[in-house]
């Protein structure tokens, strides 16, 4: 291997990319073949039926978009909305923006439902936005909101939004692995995810469901997808098992080894056990950073496990002490967004990275650097 920029290895405690398990990166390595090779083609088949596992859901459109958890995203919103189309979306932070500017860009007259940064979107007022607009074709929120902690709940969303035409879309990108996310249980018709947070894959595939219905509605649109690459019609003839495998462009196709190594790797800990081990570690790390003086960003009882927003305590120089942790102790973190920005920390424990070493190797650098 060419050393003309040798890479140092990181602890990567922020918020995404995630620490990579060995296997994983072995599986990078194996050899690359061609995206119409039987081979290939299983390795892809069976990456479909365990995410199917991971969402939680039967959905027969299930696969990995090529591109990261953002082009999944956008995936999702060309594909389920129409120029004049109306879209009710939740903003309680830096994602739920980018859905609201996605939602822009294809036409949609958007009806934003926002709640303060660190506060859940209230599921009474999303209703009500429905109520007042039911014609809305689509209704999304962000199910774990990376720049501030935030856990959403859907159960009350899904249940009411399955009585009407309205498409319930839920951005899963830092819960996927993680946290149950369970779509069917909860309703949902679009969701979407990356392989870099909890799933543990290096970044560059993006795995998307479509329900039954949200499928039907990609097939009967009155326009075509404003993108032809992520038009889920188009590739819905590749991806699926049976279907005719027609090109339309080239698959990653070692990056498909790779997310089907960390798939199978989720499934032989179990899922179950899994999310346990977020929900543990995660609860770790709060307490410890509420001894140390840290404020937690995010509303008491909907903070996620695998992202918890620390601000941090009067006089700590955020800035500085951060570049410390990367550059003495080989530790990154990720700091604030938007109005976050210069007060907290966001701190990943994803998917191999959620231990309790991790935990203590963090806290032994921060108390180094403000010792
Ligand atoms: C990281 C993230 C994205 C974007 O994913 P990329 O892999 O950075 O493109 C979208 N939504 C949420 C909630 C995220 O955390």
């Amino acid at each position: 291997m060419s050393e003309v920029f040798p890479i140092e290895p990181r602890l990567l405690l922020g918020p995404g990319p995630s620490p990579v398990h060995p296997r994983i990166l072995e599986a990078l390595g194996r050899p690359t073949v061609g995206h119409l090779d039987g081979q290939f083609l299983a390795v892809m088949d069976d990456v479909n039926e365990r995410l199917r596992r991971v969402f939680g859901t039967e959905n027969a459109l299930t696969f990995p978009v090529s591109g990261t958890g953002s082009a999944a995203q956008e995936a999702a919103m060309a594909n389920v909305l129409e120029p004049g189309d109306t879209a009710i979306i939740g903003i309680n932070g830096v994602f739920g923006g980018r859905l609201r500017e996605m939602a822009r860009r294809m036409g949609a007259e958007v009806v934003a439902v926002e709640a303060e940064w660190g506060r859940i979107l209230d599921p009474e007022a999303l209703v009500d936005a429905h109520r007042a607009h039911p014609d809305a074709r689509v209704l999304a929120v962000v199910h774990a909101e990376t720049s501030t902690g935030v856990r959403q709940p859907l159960g009350e969303i899904g249940q009411y939004l399955a009585g009407t035409d309205t498409l319930f879309l839920v951005d899963t990108v830092t819960s996927l692995g993680g946290i149950p996310v369970a779509l069917d249980e909860h309703g949902v018709d679009v969701a979407y995810s990356g392989t870099q947070k909890c799933l543990g894959v290096p970044p560059g595939l993006a795995p998307i469901s479509f329900s039954e219905r949200a499928a039907e509605r990609v097939r009967t649109r009155e326009t075509p997808c404003q993108s032809w690459y992520l038009d889920a019609g188009l590739l819905a003839e590749y991806v699926g098992e049976g279907a005719s495998r027609k090109y339309h462009h080239t698959a990653p196709i070692n990056m498909m080894y790779a997310l089907h190594e960390g798939l199978v790797i989720a499934e032989e800990e179990g899922l179950p056990e899994r999310y346990e081990r977020h929900e543990r570690v995660g609860g770790i790390l709060r307490e410890a950073l509420l001894e140390r003086g840290f404020c937690l960003f995010a509303q008491e009882g909907h903070r996620l496990p695998q992202l918890t927003a620390a601000v941090l305590p009067e006089g700590w120089d955020e800035g500085a002490l951060r570049r410390r942790l990367l550059q003495e102790h080989a530790i990154e973190v990720g700091g604030g967004l938007g109005p976050a920005a210069g007060t907290l920390w966001r701190i990943g424990l994803m998917g191999h990275g959620a231990t309790e070493e991790s935990v203590e190797r963090l806290l032994a650098a921060v108390d180094a650097v403000r010792a």
